[in-house]
């Protein structure tokens, strides 16, 4: 055993009590019958009312005042480089800042605004097995950021795709952002990486920046990769029936980006909506881009499909956190026993018109943020970035 860890180490117990409203983050029940929620060591314990549930112990109790927990927010689709610095938009901060607009949790879907990238094989290789090393070991506020996600090139083979998943990469980087931009050869490639227990996403649409290109429903249907990314453009989208193809004709995720066309993530809900299959809806930011940072871009996501798409606020959350967590098979995501404690709280905003936080959100404006809490610790308390909340949690001093 470890010298830090001593055999008597007393176990971390949150209690969060007095919860007036609960998201589970599961399509299936999203709002749960709950008021009290137990976490042992950052695990979730119990998840209950209050005379039902064991609060003995705590060595942390918040009192959430009658406001809401939700799980933390995943946002689908990020591009980080190395720390907490993004050089697209030179800025400093910019993970801490999401941390701040409720999101726990980010999927790099490539590092690639690294200066002078390396597209040889070995070269790139060896980036994402940085990068995967690199964002383990560091989580600005907490954040945890599932990084190292490689863009394939041609000269690729198999054993590439082995070496990768040995060495601990989980996830390639968008397909289309490399020179593999033909459908024959990205399927080749995604087949590979899936073997080897690698998950895939795809660029789709228009091309992003110099050196990118058109990806269309076509090559999107042939990759067969396992995340349509930013299936409404990013930032230009693909025609309307290359859209509704796509999600009729491919069973795979459909990931939704706030940098993207907001009328064609509109266009691929009402699609799935009529599918049935809303369960496939992810969201994400696409940032770091040329159109900024977004600390509150996944609340915006949220609100934006809430009201414009006539989506119940408790869905609209699905979409950020269970959705992505059961399709990238996080630990985080939901609120029930053995998942992560990790969770955002919020309410109405202040002076948002709407009675109730999910009214408010369904009317189109943005929750306030009372507190982020990272594998039951306190990571922020009120938000420096949400609209003030009406009512914030408090912890409970002498403990
Ligand atoms: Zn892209």
């Amino acid at each position: 055993m470890a010298h830090d860890e001593p055999a008597n180490k007393t176990p971390a117990r949150l209690l969060i009590r007095n919860i007036g409203l609960l998201l589970s983050g599961n399509l299936e029940q999203p709002i749960l019958d709950a008021d009290t929620v137990v976490a042992v060591d950052g695990k979730i314990a119990a998840v209950g009312k209050a005379k039902d549930v064991d609060a003995e112990g705590a060595t942390l109790i918040i009192d959430a005042r009658g406001t809401t927990l939700a799980p933390g927010l995943i946002d689908s689709h990020v591009h980080p480089v190395a720390g907490d610095w993004t050089p697209r938009q030179n800025q400093i901060g910019w993970i801490d800042s999401y941390l701040h607009g409720g999101v726990t949790t980010m999927i790099s879907a490539g590092e690639v605004h690294t200066p002078g990238r390396p597209k040889d094989v070995v070269g790139l290789k060896a980036m994402a097995i940085f990068a995967q090393r690199a964002f383990s070991a560091f989580r600005p506020g907490g954040v945890r950021i599932h990084a190292g996600a490689p863009v394939i090139e041609h000269g690729m083979v198999e054993e590439d795709f082995k070496d990768l998943a040995a060495a601990g990469v989980t996830m390639l980087g968008e397909v289309g952002l490399g020179s593999v931009k033909d459908g024959a050869t990205a399927r080749q490639m995604v087949a590979w990486a899936r073997k080897f227990g690698i998950q895939s996403t795809i660029h789709t649409g228009g091309p992003s920046i110099p050196g990118s290109s058109l990806i269309d429903k076509d090559i999107v249907l042939a990759a067969d990769a396992d995340i349509i990314g930013h299936i409404n453009g990013g930032h230009t989208a693909l025609p309307d029936d290359q859209i509704v193809t796509l999600c009729e004709e491919s069973s795979r995720a459909l990931e939704v980006v706030h940098n993207g066309n907001e009328r064609a993530a509109l266009l691929t809900l009402r699609t799935a909506t009529e599918l049935k299959q809303l369960g496939r809806v992810i969201v994400g930011t696409d940032s770091p881009a040329g159109s900024g940072v977004q600390p509150l871009g996944i609340l915006r996501m949220i609100s934006m499909l809430s009201s414009l798409g006539e989506i119940s606020a408790e869905v609209a959350f699905c979409f950020a956190t269970g959705n992505t967590a059961k399709i990238r098979q996080l630990g985080c995501g939901e609120i029930a026993p053995d998942r992560d404690a990790t969770f955002v709280m919020i309410d109405k905003a202040q002076h948002s018109a709407g009675n109730t936080v999910l009214e408010s959100i369904q009317r189109g404006d943005l929750p306030g943020i009372g507190m982020v809490i990272v594998d039951g610790v306190v990571s922020a308390q009120r938000s420096r970035n949400t609209p003030p909340a009406t009512t914030s949690p408090e912890i409970v001093p002498g403990r």
